[in-house]
């Protein structure tokens, strides 16, 4: 059933054909494709269950595939030679007879999907057994790449790659290498480690509210929420799955699996923390990545007394909603001065964010990160602006769809800052992200008292500002104002 939907998804949102790179006349005069020297040719293209479907329905037989749920297809011996054909090739006239219905497997060529020699890495190159290919690569390549990666990477598709392992083929080391394909790569790798786990997409949204359910409270951390993990999926893949009726997240880094959160469900803490380690242990072997990230303190109260370690870092900010929005007193004198300034001297407007803010938002980002970048930042740090950069622009497309409100703040039409944000609870509004014009002094302070009066009017009592990222400069600037508590988060390993 899963097959079905994941496959009437992909007729949907991809065209009904890969861009070919060979031109058809180049095709017609070829005598190698769709021809094989062994009747079990390791190259036979491969179809996909709704593939045979749509062959059989051109006139392919039944009998050509050895399994209706995908396979590759069983050649024939050539009669006008030697060696065997696809039974869908005419070799009368060097055509396809199935053309417009051929596999993905075909449409592809002359690239080709392939493992790596150590199985490790997908990899999309070129076939070099391509007479087109081998007399002249055309310097549309690289581009042509590029677009059939970008199809490759949509969620339907990959599932269907998923759900058709045998699509990636072997190495060749006569197919030249174009490209590493890192989200197929974890996608497989993950299935090769437990069938149970799901790419975590947008459509998981409900799916994890419901979970979220068991631990939500004023006092959660930020990090209980579906935005908080999704707008991350490009860079780190995360993954879920489902056991005694408790869910479980999983996000995966170079060094192994991890758990960026509690396990959510019904089952005794102790028990669904005891399998989820177990698990991690089974996928990472002995390494310390294996861990449960966000842990809050009553569930690190229940852990501990079952004998995991825990160790503190770095809590989220959480303040009253209405001393943010007001600003009042002594102890709030600098950044009402800065607000005041901003009143005084520039003439702001904020608004809700809509689609078309989009390339503003991004050519802020850039002159904010450039900005960031002359003040001498590390490898490291121009990694993490770079990253960044990738996460807001997931938020500037799916905002909507993931319960993410924007905000953005423009002076003379242009927009000089923004800021997303999401409610934790009814009375927990969370700010994930704010960038903000640093020329315009006071601007970053206007932005965040307006988002905490306009979420004040929607019914918050608190505002959750998340952690200081360890960055000493961010804590000075949060604990000036006034946290009513710094929540505490653990991480929890085995001892
Ligand atoms: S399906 Fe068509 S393109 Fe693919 S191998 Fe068979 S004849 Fe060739």
């Amino acid at each position: 059933m899963d097959r079905l939907i994941v496959e009437s998804e992909l007729s949907a949102t991809l065209p009904k054909t890969l861009p070919q790179l060979v031109p058809s006349s180049a095709c017609f005069r070829c005598d190698v494709c769709c021809r094989f020297p062994e009747a079990d040719s390791f190259l036979r293209p491969y179809f996909t269950q709704q593939e045979i479907a749509a062959a059989v329905a051109q006139g392919v037989t039944t009998a050509s595939f050895p399994s209706a749920a995908g396979s590759q297809i069983n050649l024939v011996q050539n009669p006008m030679g030697e060696g065997y054909l696809c039974p869908a090739f005419d070799p009368a006239t060097n055509h396809c007879g199935i053309y417009e219905a051929r596999p993905v497997d075909c449409q592809l060529y002359p690239l080709a999907l392939m493992w790596d020699a150590a199985q490790e890495r997908v990899l999309l190159g070129w076939d070099a057994k391509c007479p087109f290919m081998r007399d002249a690569v055309p310097s549309t390549i690289a581009a042509h790449a590029e677009r059939v990666t970008s199809l490759l990477a949509a969620d339907p598709m990959i599932e269907t790659i998923a759900a058709n392992p045998r699509l990636i083929g072997r190495f060749q080391d006569d197919v030249v290498v174009l490209k590493e394909l890192p989200t197929l790569t974890a996608r497989l790798t993950a299935l090769r480690v437990d069938a149970r786990l799901r790419p975590l997409t947008g459509a998981d949204a409900p799916r994890f509210a419901r979970a979220l359910a068991h631990v939500l409270s004023p006092e959660a951390l930020a990090a209980y929420a579906f935005a908080y993990h999704y707008i991350w999926t490009s860079l780190l893949p995360y993954w879920w799955m489902e056991s005694h009726d408790t869910f479980f997240l999983f996000a995966q880094s170079p060094d192994g699996f991890f758990m960026p959160l509690l396990p959510l469900g019904s089952e005794p803490l102790s028990q669904s923390a005891g399998e989820a380690f177990e698990l991690m242990r089974q996928w990472n072997g002995p390494s310390p990545v294996s861990r449960i990230e966000n842990v809050m303190e009553p569930q690190k109260q229940e852990l501990e007394r079952v004998g995991f370690r825990c160790t503190q870092k770095g809590g989220d900010y959480l303040y009253k909603a209405d001393a943010l929005a007001a600003l009042a007193g002594d102890r709030y004198k600098s950044q009402r001065a800065l607000c005041n300034r901003v009143e005084r001297e520039q003439i702001v407007v904020i608004e809700p964010y809509c689609a078309s803010d989009h390339v503003g938002c991004l050519a802020l980002y850039d002159r904010w990160a450039t900005r960031k970048q002359g003040g001498n930042l590390d490898s490291m740090g121009r990694f993490l602006l770079e990253d960044a950069k990738v996460a807001h622009g997931r938020v500037f497309a799916e905002h909507d769809r993931v319960g993410l409100s924007g905000t953005v703040a423009r002076l003379h039409g242009e927009i000089v800052a923004y800021t997303f944000g999401y409610w934790l609870t009814p009375q927990t509004f969370c700010v994930l992200l704010e960038v903000a014009d640093r020329s315009i002094s006071g601007l970053a302070q206007f932005l965040f008292r307006e988002t905490c009066r306009a979420a004040m009017k929607r019914g918050a009592r608190y505002i959750n500002a998340m952690d200081d990222a360890d960055l000493a400069g961010l804590r000075e600037a949060k604990l000036a104002y006034r946290p009513t508590a710094v929540l505490d988060n653990w991480v929890v390993m085995r001892r």
